[in-house]
């Protein structure tokens, strides 16, 4: 290949032989994040970037940063590696099939797509033209979400039967295309498709059942809020919000295990971690609480029970750019499988479904 021949050129002159990255999309995520910490941090050269809107490219540049006329520019860069799509979620589709074609390796932003069967046509074209297609689930790095992953996975508080996963904000849906059904708006898509693939990475189980319901406060086109109930086959549960009319929120996370229970208030905060340490009391005294007595609801005394707070797990989101170079050059597998991107969407889709039908959805593990 003539890019190979390039980076031979260029190793032989003594120059980079890093990756060139493109980033397509120079508002929020392209300029604010990608462009910004391949600057940053260096892993990749950044080659430039190419927008729709000439006020973005005119911003680029102000930056130092060079900007293509045109996707087809892009297209015809031999000298370019690999190509970050941050453009809105309904675009996503041909430009990533068109960069594909023209031989790029892609990481697109999610959601990939807005059906399964169009992440199938990207897959398709990736293999068809032996080029690597990565998806950015970036919040598999958030620490709130590793900390409840480290709970579960060494068994403190025993075998987990509920995760309660939280987003709570109070400013609205944007009034961007975030709040149009034409470029996939709406909370599922944007914030549920991060929250799904959390849950379904604690859980080592197969999916049975999906329920959700919509929020529409302000917006009625695209749900600006919504409530998914995900139903595991061993009997485990998820429940999943987002919403943005909460001016007070719900702890982010909250989790339940035989043994044990687990709470982050904030995604900023550790988790508190209350463990059961004598589980048969003899004498539980009745208790007065409002109008009535209870022994089923009395607290526990504290010598029952040990309670600490977890330590705070160590990510380093930027292993997504590190990994997907490793990827490229056949070095490593990919850290986000593109099987368990297409489980999220699969999910996404069934609580489409369920909000259409009001019912619950049989989810087919496939
Ligand atoms: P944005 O509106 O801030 O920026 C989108 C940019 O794309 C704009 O500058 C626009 O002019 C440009 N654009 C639109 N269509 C284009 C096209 N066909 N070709 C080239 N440029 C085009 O949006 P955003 O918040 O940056 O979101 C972009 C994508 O990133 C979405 O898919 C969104 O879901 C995703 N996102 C991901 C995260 C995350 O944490 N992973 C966070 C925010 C947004």
């Amino acid at each position: 290949m003539y890019a190979d021949a390039f980076r031979d050129t260029l190793i032989s002159k003594g120059k980079s032989m890093k990756k060139k990255l493109v980033v397509v999309g120079y508002g929020g995520m392209g300029g604010g994040y990608h462009a910004a910490r391949a600057l940053e941090k260096g892993l990749v050269e950044l080659g430039g970037i190419y927008d729709t809107d000439e006020k973005k490219s005119e911003l680029a540049r102000s930056r130092g940063i060079f900007a293509y006329p045109s996707l087809e520019a892009v297209c015809g860069d031999e000298t370019v590696d690999l190509v970050t799509v941050a453009i809105p979620n309904d675009s996503h589709l041909p430009t990533v099939l068109r960069l594909l074609e023209a031989g790029k390796n892609v990481i697109c932003e999610k959601p990939v797509a807005l059906s399964s069967a169009d992440f199938q046509k990207m897959l398709g074209c990736a293999e068809a033209n032996g080029r690597r297609l990565f998806v950015h689930q970036n919040r598999r790095w958030d620490v709130d979400f590793l900390a409840m992953k480290a709970l579960h996975d060494s068994g403190e508080i025993g075998r987990i039967i509920n995760i309660e996963s939280r987003i709570h904000g109070s400013r609205g849906i944007p009034s961007d295309w975030r709040g149009e059904a034409k470029h996939g708006g709406g909370m599922l898509f944007d914030w549920g498709v991060h929250l799904i693939d959390q849950v379904l990475q604690i859980y080592d189980e197969r999916l049975d059942r999906v329920y959700c319901t919509f929020v529409h406060t302000t917006n009625f086109e695209v749900d600006d809020g919504f409530r998914l109930h995900l139903y595991f086959e061993g009997g485990a549960e998820a429940y999943i919000e987002v919403g943005t009319y909460n001016f007070i929120a719900l702890p982010r996370f909250y989790m339940q295990g035989e043994k044990g229970t687990a709470l982050i208030r904030d995604w900023r905060e550790n988790a508190q971690v209350a463990v059961c340490t004598h589980w048969h009391e003899s004498e539980v005294l009745p208790v007065q609480n409002g109008a009535g007595l209870t022994k089923t609801m009395a607290p526990r005394d504290e010598v029952t029970l040990n309670c600490y707070e977890a330590g705070r797990p160590v990510a380093d989101v930027y292993d997504f750019y590190r990994n997907a170079v490793d990827v490229i050059d056949g070095k490593a597998e990919p850290l986000v499988t593109n099987r368990s991107v297409m489980r999220v969407l699969r999910v996404i889709e069934a609580a489409f479904e369920s909000e259409r039908t009001g019912s619950v959805v049989k989810f087919e593990e496939k």
